[in-house]
């Protein structure tokens, strides 16, 4: 049997256990029980107030101070803010298997968040941890699939690539066959560049 946790109170750090029998089942009641009372309790911020500040630009300060440890206690406060309403990427990092990945796309300013399907055992906890009320990375995110099972037992938006080169696309349900280098395939131009991007520079990602 496993176990979801459970709130004694609504953002208390005191724990109960209750019973939850698949992965899928554990995902489900641990974003219920966290997700909506956990992070954000604790941080005590409407991150939902914060979402207009996405659109400013200016993101490589707040990149370069990824993984970077601050010493000057003194001014940590200033000097450490990783500008989460700019840069957030959270659900890469807390991803234990690393089945998020921000990447570079030619053309697109931001970084571009992409879930691999097969190295996702549905933890849910990027969802927890998502500064959005309903954000489901491993669910919302535009997926790459790495066969046809894979796609049609996923509901996610997302990508598989096919022998011939191009790729099976599915977008609010619909799945077609696109070539990604032509730009007027019909894709939204965001999500042709990112599937042209992980096909460029992020190879390691499919596996054959
Ligand atoms: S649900 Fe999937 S993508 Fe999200 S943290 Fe768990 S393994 Fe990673
Ligand atoms: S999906 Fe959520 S956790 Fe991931 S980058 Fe976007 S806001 Fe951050």
């Amino acid at each position: 049997m496993r176990f979801a946790f459970e709130h004694a109170n609504p953002g208390d750090l005191f724990i109960q256990k209750a019973p939850a029998a698949t992965v899928g089942d554990l995902a489900e009641a641990v974003q219920e029980l966290f997700g909506r009372t956990g992070a954000r309790a604790i941080a005590n911020v409407d991150f939902n107030h914060y979402a207009d500040a996405n659109e400013q630009l200016d993101v490589e300060s707040y990149i370069s101070k990824k993984g970077s440890l601050c010493r000057d206690k003194a001014n940590c406060t200033r000097t450490r803010c990783l500008g989460c309403a700019a840069v957030c990427e959270v659900c890469c990092d807390v991803c234990p298997n690393r089945a998020n990945v921000a990447i570079e796309v030619p053309g697109v300013e931001k970084h571009q968040v992409i879930h691999v399907d097969g190295m996702c055992n549905e933890c849910g906890n990027c969802a927890v941890f998502c500064p959005y009320e309903t954000g489901r990375p491993y669910k919302d995110k535009l997926t790459l699939f790495w066969s046809g099972d894979d796609m049609l037992a996923s509901e996610n938006d997302g990508f598989m690539r096919l022998a011939d080169g191009k790729f099976s696309v599915r977008l609010a349900g619909e799945i077609r066959v696109v070539d990604v280098d032509d730009a007027s395939c019909g894709l939204p131009e965001t999500v042709r560049r990112t599937i042209a991007a992980v096909r460029d520079s992020y190879g390691y990602l499919f596996v054959e």
